[in-house]
């Protein structure tokens, strides 16, 4: 039984009057409530076993304190007693009920999602409370889906780490039975699928070691966040080639000069990119803070900074991954290629991306209300949300369309 001092007060107390031999009263003290915590134990006949968890320390940290105390009491009683707490055996109907997981009744699956992309705009936009703005935002997500109905696509954009594996995903892991049966869809149509990643040759290996050989040649991957377009049958571009190397080698310097730099940050000077990543989250916004500032204050004509999950890639000024989409649209004569990726906001390595105006993000979305919509039901995101997307999509010979997405 859990309950405050004064809830205490409310007929708790006749627990103890009936089991008393059986129980035991943990009491939590502190320094805000001990006074009446004080006064209330001194209540209790002597008989009743108490257990004193006490903090000097007040508010939160207290919380904290008081939790590591619990831990504690816990292993001693599990000892005690001969369990594990951590690993109390589970019977199957528990485990059962563990996965049952989220569940949204069908017909609030639809309002719920328009609420979740209207709000996700509302955010990004920093109008959240502005009523004249919601019914903008409602208006052109209406708007939005009837251009998406309406579209014939001829191609497949989409970035890499975040949308199609989960981010960070090693070179030597395989897309999800889902993700690769859904580009396979594509590639079976005869629809090209475009990769515009910020990684170099460790993508080339994730894609051939799972889609079939067969369509290799309709695969092609923009590397170094639109740098390079290649087709997958080709090498992927070596990162000692690119034609940046120098400027990146006079950042690093410049950035090196910042202790925080040299302890927090590992750069890995690519020629095409420069890829900044942070060791630990926690440093992330004061090191992106410095590489941002040093970029712009010296570097700003010719260099720009964007955001991926993993880490900070600094790219020539020349380079977006709209490129890829300007490739692709000009393979395509009656249709349009679709974009999709994870980073949509502005400081985001999808930004450019998703600016293209038939766009859908599986995460974070920009200000703009026409491209990057997030029409994904809450809950729903990243890889799950490329899924999602996917089955929406109305393959036809050599195009697809999009139904209610
Ligand atoms: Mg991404």
């Amino acid at each position: 039984m859990l309950a405050d001092y004064r809830n205490f007060a409310h007929g708790r107390h006749n627990w103890i009057h009936k089991r008393g031999e059986q129980t035991v009263v943990i009491a939590f003290l502190t320094p805000e409530s001990e006074p009446l915590a004080r006064r209330t134990l001194a209540l209790l006949p002597a008989s009743v076993r108490v257990l004193r968890l006490t903090t000097q320390s007040e508010g939160a940290a207290g919380t904290l304190e008081l939790l590591l105390q619990v831990f504690r009491v816990t292993e001693a009683i599990g000892k005690k007693v001969g369990i594990d707490p951590g690993r109390p055996g589970v019977p199957g109907y528990g485990r059962r009920i563990y996965h049952l997981g989220p569940v949204v009744l069908p017909s609030q699956h639809a309002d719920t999602a328009i609420e979740a992309s209207v709000a996700r705009k509302l955010a990004a936009r920093n109008s959240s409370i502005r009523s004249e703005d919601r019914e903008s935002v409602m208006a052109a997500r209406a708007n939005y889906v009837t251009a998406l109905r309406q579209q014939r696509f001829g191609a497949f954009v989409a970035d890499f780490d975040g949308t199609v594996v989960h981010p960070g995903a090693s070179s030597t892991t395989k897309l999800l039975p889902t993700v690769a049966a859904l580009l396979e869809k594509l590639l079976r149509a005869r629809i090209p699928v475009y990769f515009a990643t910020g990684r170099g040759n460790s993508i080339h290996g994730v894609l051939t070691g799972t889609l079939g050989k067969k369509y290799h040649p309709l695969v092609f991957v923009s590397y170094y966040n639109g740098s390079v377009t290649l087709p997958l049958t080709e090498t992927p571009p070596s990162d000692t080639g690119g034609p940046h190397h120098e400027v990146f080698e006079a950042l690093l310097r410049e950035l090196k000069s910042d202790p925080v730099f040299a302890r927090r940050v590992h750069p890995v000077n690519k020629s095409y990119q420069l890829t900044l990543k942070i060791k630990d989250q926690a440093d992330f916004p004061l090191a992106a803070a410095r590489i941002r500032e040093t970029v712009l204050a010296s570097f700003a004509e010719q260099l720009r900074v964007v955001e991926s999950s993993h880490s900070l890639d600094v790219i020539s000024r020349a380079t977006s991954k709209l490129e890829c989409v300007r490739l692709a649209q000009s393979q395509l004569v009656d249709a349009v290629p679709f974009t999709i990726g994870d980073r949509g906001a502005l400081l985001g390595n999808d930004y450019d991306l998703l600016t293209h105006p038939y766009s859908l993000s599986v995460d974070a979305v920009s200000a703009s209300l026409t491209s990057c919509w997030n029409l994904l039901p809450p809950g729903v995101r990243n890889v799950a949300g490329l899924v999602h997307v996917g089955k929406s999509l109305v393959v036809r010979r050599g195009y697809f369309t999009m139904k209610a997405p």
